[in-house]
């Protein structure tokens, strides 16, 4: 796919209306495989978020989406997300000039946003209240669901349309209104996509896009009095700061946070297999995910068969240009977190963990001027090292041996995350033990990195609160009301609770 040339000016979409921010501050948007700015992006600060605030309070309380029937919100939804997929490749470029991950895999993303639309769509007018068959006479008790209010949509870098989508579909299928920020690093996809929320015909106000610094933007949203609830991914620390200013009002709140998530290979499994599905879970994206599988727990009878596999099919990866398409490791997408990972594998060293591939800055000629780090992995690591306790995100792997079964789950469950795990086995009785032992919101047996607009996600522990996707995420945007209403003709006893 082609790059945009030159400087790309946006807009933030406030109230139905675009326009810079307040201030007529901008900032840039860099490429992180040319290292080059790219884009132009408003620097929004209070008064734009009180603005978008307010869009989104009144479009909530009053006018066309206060009182739109459940069923054509389900029908802006379906629109949506057809207008995603018409542009599916123009909004996949973006991410990628923005956040550098590979365009194979951007569009295999947002080729797949759409079911979030259409499911959530489709969810839209099921959303029902109960009969309550109550205990007391001549009364009768029922419950409503009403949308939580505005939602503040909080995002990380690594893919910004498919986080914003667990939210945004769900939310307004809800009936809630939003304001989305996207991150600093990563924001031309969210504006992109705000002109079909708009071409959809979505009543100004439903969704509005703020952009700017966590610390600015972020701030004014997670403190603001307006928002009813916030809904966020990124990582832990902001999510703990966020939870502590949601506290300040009570606001819901769904933190999607960060993980080191273990892949357990068992002596019982086809290594080939295994192989590939931790070289998948690490080196894919770049080691950019918040379920990468980064530590690696391998049983001692094979670790030096797979460890000599892993590390061969690793050297055949192709870094480069991850606008083509033949490219499998691109670039890390920021300057501040390409320095970060080379300090962790530093650490790694210090720590006393063996470095048996990678380990250093890539310096290949096909990878330009961009932040390329090689595929590194550590072998020798304890569990108590920082290197295996402490979220890297990026391509480093940490490789652990066990030798019992039970000793594999409790070094996995050995860390303040729980966002996922990954089980390497053909036994079915270790299957079934692992799901269970296994602490963590997604446990992929034989598998890895799968998700589906069906299938719940989130974290334990430090990984976050709340599900995002499936049925039950309806749940996180929707207040439960109950009524009462007797039809008994007198008021009883004044005096007493009834
Ligand atoms: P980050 O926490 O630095 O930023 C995330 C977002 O929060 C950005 O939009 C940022 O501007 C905003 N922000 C930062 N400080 C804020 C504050 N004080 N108040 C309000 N907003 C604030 O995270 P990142 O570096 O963009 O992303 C990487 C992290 O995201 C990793 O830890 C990763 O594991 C996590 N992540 C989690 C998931 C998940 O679903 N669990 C998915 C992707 C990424």
């Amino acid at each position: 796919m082609a790059r945009v040339q030159g400087i790309k000016d946006y807009q933030c979409f406030i109230g139905g209306r675009w326009r810079g921010a307040e201030s007529g501050e901008t900032f840039e948007s860099v490429d992180p495989f040319l290292a080059k700015p790219w884009a132009r992006i408003p620097k929004c600060d209070q008064r734009d978020v009180d603005a978008a605030v307010a869009a989104a309070r009144k479009a909530l309380e009053k006018g066309d989406w206060a009182n739109m029937h459940p069923s054509q919100r389900g029908k802006l939804l379906h629109k949506l997300g057809d207008l995603i997929l018409r542009d599916a490749d123009h909004l996949a470029a973006t991410e990628v000039q923005d956040n550098g991950k590979l365009y194979a895999e951007m569009r295999g993303q947002v080729g797949y946003i759409p079911q979030w639309y259409y499911y959530f769509g489709g969810l839209a007018d099921k959303i029902e209240g109960a009969v309550v068959p109550i205990d007391k006479a001549d009364m009768f008790t029922y419950t409503r669901h009403e949308p939580v209010g505005v939602v503040a949509a909080i995002t990380a870098w690594n893919s910004p349309l498919l986080l914003l989508t667990w939210k945004l579909a769900a939310a307004l299928a809800a009936g809630c209104t939003i304001v989305a920020k996207p991150s600093e690093f990563t924001s031309a996809s969210t504006l992109e996509f705000a002109r079909l929320v708009e071409e959809a015909g979505f009543p100004a106000g439903v969704f509005n896009v703020v952009t700017g610094f966590g610390a600015e933007v972020g701030e004014a949203l997670t403190t603001h009095k307006g928002v009813d609830k916030i809904a966020f991914t990124g990582g832990e620390n902001s999510g703990r700061h966020i939870a502590r200013n949601a506290a300040q009002t009570f606001k819901r709140l769904t933190l999607e946070l960060g993980g080191k998530s273990a892949q357990l290979v068992f002596p019982d499994t086809d290594i080939d297999n295994a192989v590939k599905g931790v070289v998948s879970g690490i080196f894919a994206a770049t080691g950019q995910t918040c379920i990468a599988g980064s530590r690696l727990l391998v049983h001692e009878s094979i670790h030096n068969e797979f460890l000599d596999k892993f590390t061969a099919l690793a050297k055949t990866a192709r870094m480069g240009d991850p606008m083509d398409m033949a490219t499998q490791v691109g670039p890390v997408t920021t300057q501040p977190q390409y320095q970060r990972i080379l300090s962790c594998i530093e650490m790694a060293r210090n720590e006393g963990a063996e470095c048996v591939m990678g380990g250093k800055a890539a310096d290949r000629p096909e990878c330009g001027d961009g932040w390329f780090i090689e595929p590194t992995v550590f072998s020798n690591v304890s569990n108590s090292m920082r290197i295996a306790q402490e979220e890297v995100f990026g391509p480093v792997l940490s490789v652990i041996r066990f030798r019992e079964d039970e000793e594999a789950y409790d070094i996995a469950n050995d860390t303040a995350y729980g966002l996922a795990a990954g089980v390497w086995t053909d036994n079915p009785r270790r299957m079934f033990t692992a799901a269970k032992r296994l602490r963590a919101g997604s446990i992929w047996t034989n598998t890895y990195r799968a998700v589906s607009y069906m299938a719940p996600f989130g974290g334990f522990k430090n990984s976050g609160i709340g599900r995002e996707s499936g049925q039950e995420a309806i749940l996180e945007y929707l207040e439960t009301k109950c009524v009462w209403m007797s039809y008994g003709k007198d008021v009883p006893n004044p005096f007493v609770m009834r």
